[in-house]
């Protein structure tokens, strides 16, 4: 009997905790594109009372409230994401995914808690009078890494500062990403280092972003063949506009102000 190819494990950790901004639907985007490559997906949800296996492909982390966010990271802290990197997995980490990789987060009472560190960066709270961090954004990754402008929305109240040398996803041309107190020329989102990618950007952003998607499918199952599904393709494309190609123009340049929403 011969056996097919092994599927691909997408793990979603704590979705009940890490979920206030649609990111699993990260996990879908992954799953459509593993899948039209013909190969099997095994989609793996890792709730907060769970064991967490170490042997899945790809881990994705997602946004929420300051509150469940210590809860997340204690639940962490066994070590096992970082056991998982070691043996090659990818992970995508979201807002507060991002803020749980790196050294140090402020906790709900503005107090630094201590991270993953599998990202070079630290979050801080913001000072006071600084407003929520709110609005679209557009980030332009630097040639390193070709997959183009990858758009998408932030939430956010931490303010994230990447090490010296450390290297972002690329630098934002819309909205703030990691920093707004930066000039912005200075802005960059989010991080690289590896397999571990960290952005502030959801949407959820590997949806609205496939050559980003595929970049991180690429890392664990080797070279990719370009995807082919034109009404797929339309579809991806139709949403980008409708998010980006409004506020390409000069009177959108700015973010759009929202209100003060929690997260
Ligand atoms: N609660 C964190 C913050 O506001 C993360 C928010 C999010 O994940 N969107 O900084």
């Amino acid at each position: 009997m011969t056996s097919g190819p092994s599927a691909v494990r997408v793990a979603v950790l704590f979705p009940e905790l890490l979920g206030t901004y649609g990111d699993s639907g990260n996990a879908a985007a992954l799953a459509y594109r593993i899948r039209a490559r013909g190969l099997p997906v095994e989609p793996v949800r890792i709730r907060a009372g769970d064991r967490i296996p170490t042997g899945c492909d790809v881990y994705l982390i997602g946004g929420s409230e300051d509150g469940p966010q210590p809860f997340a990271a204690a639940r962490l802290a066994g070590g096992e994401l970082a056991q998982a990197v070691d043996r090659g997995a990818a992970v995508l980490a979201v807002c507060s995914g991002l803020q749980l990789l790196g050294r140090h987060f402020p906790g709900p009472d503005g107090r630094p808690l201590a991270g993953l560190d599998l990202l070079p960066l630290v979050t801080r709270a913001p000072a006071a009078g600084l407003p929520r961090t709110v609005g679209d954004v557009r980030v332009r990754p630097g040639p390193e890494l070709p997959i183009g402008d990858v758009i998408g929305f932030e939430n956010h109240r931490g303010q994230s500062t990447l090490d010296p040398g450390a290297s972002p996803l690329g630098s934002v041309l819309q909205g703030y990403g990691n920093d707004r107190t930066l000039a912005p020329a200075d802005r960059v989102d989010g991080a690289v280092q590896g397999r571990v990618l960290g952005s502030y950007l959801h949407g959820p952003v590997l949806a609205l972003n496939p050559a980003l998607a595929d970049l991180v499918l690429g890392w664990v199952i080797g070279p990719l063949a370009p995807l082919e599904d034109p009404e797929h393709e339309r579809q991806v494309a139709r949403a980008r506009l409708r998010r980006a190609g409004l506020r390409t123009s000069r009177r959108h340049r700015q973010p759009r102000q929202y209100g003060q929403q929690a997260g």
